[in-house]
């Protein structure tokens, strides 16, 4: 009898676990219904690009019904009210209801915002193809507001969260800065560009000399790093540090770190800090019938530390997980996950980029940098788009 497999999310875990699910069962065998709240299949790791204008929306969204073309998997797009483990059931927004035989949980995570009054009102965010452009059209539209009223908090634009999500931004957007201010009669030596971190160094997860590098290379393009100074409030356009100094910036793009979905937490999972506990099968701790992959989960390495919430990871986990819900279906014996680190690419804008490369973390930086994590981009692109065309 066909099965029934409820995929929650389209991201990287959910789309990668849909196409490996149908390379072990036909559509006779399972069905597979993918709930997503965008239309298109969103490549996050490069949504710093379209916040500057770089790329086009196509680029970095791509749509799920051409993904999805052919290979019978029913496309939901509507957002996922809630679900309930224990029940077997989905909630969605549009009204309906999905009960499953397997559930896959790849929701990815939220925004964390640590409690810091103000801030989640009055910050854009960088989570999906529509926050990019949102950022873009706001930002365009205070340089021009600026250079017709010289209010400073208009050439102001601040970033809070230096991690890879803060510093990519901020790269991409100083380096389309000189253009844009001119296109409107703006010197560009008026636009302050500024990104505040809470600790003591910009992309901790990298060696010294490799942010040192980053913090030169961004500092050359006219970016202001404030270090060692959390935000602690917001009230209106006025951002508040830890050593008394405001801001009073009409951008402020919050990339100050990520949390579990709260979905998640609620739906009876077992979890931990909001995401789901799962096995070595990436199988839920608390419910067999239920994978839950990419950021929704954590997986612990074997140093006891979580595994980052990471694009490639998310990915690691959607293949595997394709496999080991056909291996529960059909009573075959699980793959345990096991993840290939292929390291860390930090774009500073178009032409720089600093990485650590491979299980030995070989630093690079520069042009071979930037070659590295567009090259990192176009296999991530060319894996999604070969997959699909398998016939199965
Ligand atoms: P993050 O948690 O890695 O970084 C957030 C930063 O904000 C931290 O450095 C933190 O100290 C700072 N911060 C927190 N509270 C603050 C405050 N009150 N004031 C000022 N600063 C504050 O978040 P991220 O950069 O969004 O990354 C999330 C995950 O996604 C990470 O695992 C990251 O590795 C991954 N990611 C990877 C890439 C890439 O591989 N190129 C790109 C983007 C994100």
């Amino acid at each position: 009898m066909s099965k029934n497999i409820v995929i929650l999310g389209a991201g990287y875990g959910g789309v990668l676990a849909a196409t490996n699910i149908r390379k072990y069962l036909n559509k006779q065998q399972a069905k597979i219904t993918v709930v997503n709240q965008y239309p298109t299949h969103q490549i996050i790791t490069e949504l710093h690009r379209l916040a500057a204008g770089s790329v086009s929306e196509q680029a970095v969204a791509m749509p799920l019904e051409k993904l999805f073309k052919g290979k019978d998997i029913d496309l939901k797009i509507t957002k996922v009210d809630s679900f309930n483990v224990d029940k077997k059931e989905v909630k969605l927004s549009d009204g309906s209801a999905l009960s499953y035989d397997v559930l896959i949980v790849g929701l990815g995570s939220k925004t964390a915002y640590f409690g810091i009054p103000g801030l989640e009102e009055n910050s854009m965010v960088l989570k999906s193809a529509a926050d990019a452009n949102n950022i873009f059209k706001h930002i365009q539209e205070r340089i021009a507001e600026y250079a017709r009223t010289k209010n400073e908090a208009d050439a102001t634009i601040l970033i809070g969260g230096g991690g890879l999500t803060g510093v990519e931004l901020v790269g991409e957007i100083a380096d389309i800065m000189p253009k844009l201010a001119e296109s409107h009669g703006v010197d560009p030596k008026e636009v302050k560009l500024m990104l505040v971190e809470a600790g003591p160094k910009i992309l901790p997860v990298l060696p010294d000399h490799l942010i040192e590098r980053a913090t030169k290379s961004l500092e050359a393009r006219g970016v202001q790093f404030l270090t060692g100074l959390p935000v602690t409030n917001v009230e209106g356009n006025v951002i508040d540090l830890k050593d008394g100094q405001k801001i009073t910036s009409n951008t402020f793009v919050w990339t100050g770190g990520v949390q579990g979905n709260p979905l998640v937490g609620e739906s009876g999972l077992e979890v931990n800090r909001g995401r789901a506990t799962v096995n070595e099968y990436l199988q839920s701790t608390s419910h067999k019938d239920v994978f839950v992959v990419g950021d929704s989960a954590v997986v612990f390495g074997e140093d006891g530390r979580p595994f980052p919430p990471t694009a490639q990871i998310a990915w690691q986990m959607g293949e595997q997980t394709g496999y080991n819900v056909y291996a529960y279906l059909e009573n075959k014996a699980f793959k345990q996950f096991t993840q290939v680190n292929s390291g860390t690419l930090a774009s500073l804008g178009r032409k720089d980029a600093v990485a650590i490369i491979g299980a030995n973390s070989t630093p690079l930086k520069g042009l071979p940098a930037s070659l590295m994590k567009e090259a990192s981009n176009v296999r991530y692109l060319t894996h999604i788009k070969g997959l699909f065309s398998l016939a199965y």
